[in-house]
């Protein structure tokens, strides 16, 4: 059996995504943090307080479409009531350990946990019009150690919970105040999610999904899975399954076009190589003219910018809907690689275009506050001193 539809390979990475699983949200004197629950837990948590089930859908609609973190807000619930939901349980948001404005708009979290681990989620506002993403961690660090990401010089301490992931786009919210979530789909300044922060998303893929789905959800927050993204390195294996369970767009990481290139580059192509990784591209559900699969490619100078590789590029990708985003890689402390030439990208980019392909060249957006692409991190450990865990 092909080892992208294997299951036991899936078990193998939800059983590794285990070994790091999130503490407990609980608070030191036993109250329950409601945010991050599934509609089914919350409805658990409230029968177990000896309430009505139609509270839990009071709760949800207060925490995810009003955005209020006191109970005493709640105001169809009577004072009481509140009281006593206010003693069992609380509604959390990550603490704002640094918030940095760039001079391009790009503002930069450092969000802390009840266990004191960080992570860092941007916000990206769109040049022209009033809207913006919010880019999202789904790890503390990652395992796969790609040679020109700063996130993979951090060792993996631990995966975020749903709780944390979904609490990012809250605290992101809170800081811009955008609450109450506009009902159908008038435009926010927060109105995408790009998971494309820290971690790898399919390594912490029961947390991530249950985090978008509550995004999701028509009576919260209710983002469309066609304003979110899910980034990966290409994690065969789980791909079909965030495809049909999330039907999120899809991006992957291509970054090289040959294998012996791909492996220095992205470790994780030893174990899923070019060829699983677009076989699993052409199963993605809904992949179609409208709803494209973005592939990313960091442009290196002298490494994977000839016309060559923009040719081999073609190539590969021929008959998927897909667009190209060609990354100028982002320069980090004590970084390896240099950024492809104007010239370069110019070229790599007319040919892809010329095949077909939309190939926009993403501009480095908060890069003064190390907020670009691949330049997040959150601790001070130096570099990886084991090899990459795939
Ligand atoms: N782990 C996921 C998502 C996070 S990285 C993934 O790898 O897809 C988001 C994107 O930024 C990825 O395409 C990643 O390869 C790219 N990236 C990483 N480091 C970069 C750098 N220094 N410059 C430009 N892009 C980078
Ligand atoms: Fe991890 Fe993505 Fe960075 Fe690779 S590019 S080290 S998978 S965060």
């Amino acid at each position: 059996m092909n080892i992208q539809l294997n299951p036991e390979e899936r078990d193998r990475i939800l059983a590794k995504a285990a070994l790091f699983a999130p503490p407990e949200n609980l608070l030191p004197d036993g109250r329950r943090d409601l945010v991050g629950l599934s509609r089914a837990e919350l409805l658990d948590v409230v029968k177990e307080a000896g309430e009505q089930p139609f509270r839990a859908k009071q709760l949800w609609h207060w925490i995810y479409h009003q955005g209020v973190t006191d109970f005493s807000a709640m105001s169809s619930i009577a004072r009481p009531l509140q009281e006593k939901f206010a003693e069992k349980f609380v509604i959390g948001r990550p603490e704002t350990a640094i918030d940095q404005l760039s001079k391009d708009g790009t503002r930069k979290f450092l969000f802390k946990f009840r266990d004191s681990e960080k992570v860092e989620t941007v916000y990206i506002p769109d040049p022209v019009e009033d809207r913006g993403a919010v880019c999202i961690s789904s790890q503390v660090g990652c395992t796969l150690s790609c040679r020109f990401c700063h996130t993979g010089t951090q060792r993996l301490a631990r995966n975020l919970s749903s709780a944390e992931i979904v609490g990012q786009f809250m605290a992101a919210r809170d800081a811009y105040k955008e609450w109450p979530s506009p009902k159908g789909e008038t435009p926010r300044l927060l109105s995408t999610i790009v998971l494309m922060g820290m971690g790898e998303p399919l390594y912490n893929y029961e947390n991530v999904a249950q985090a978008m789905k509550i995004v999701m959800d028509g009576e919260g927050i209710a983002l469309s899975r066609r304003r979110i993204t899910l980034s990966t390195s290409g994690v065969v294996p789980m791909m079909d399954r965030a495809g049909e369970e999330l039907g999120v767009n899809l991006a992957v990481s291509l970054h090289a076009v040959r294998d012996d290139l791909r492996d220095e580059l992205v470790p994780l192509n030893r174990k899923y190589p070019i060829k699983e990784l677009i076989a699993a591209c052409k199963r993605y559900p809904g992949a179609s003219n409208a709803r494209r699969i973005t592939f990313e490619y960091v442009m290196l100078k002298g490494i994977n910018d000839s016309e060559i590789d923009a040719r081999a590029l073609v190539y590969l990708i021929a008959g998927l809907p897909a667009k190209v985003n060609l990354i100028p890689f982002n320069p980090w402390p004590g970084s390896a690689y240099e950024t492809s030439t104007p010239a370069a990208i110019r070229k790599f980019a007319n040919i892809v275009m010329d095949a077909g392909y939309a190939s926009p060249v993403r501009t480095p957006r908060g890069q003064d506050i190390l907020a670009a692409c691949g330049q997040l991190k959150s601790a001070e450990i130096g570099v990886l001193a084991q090899p990459p865990i795939v």
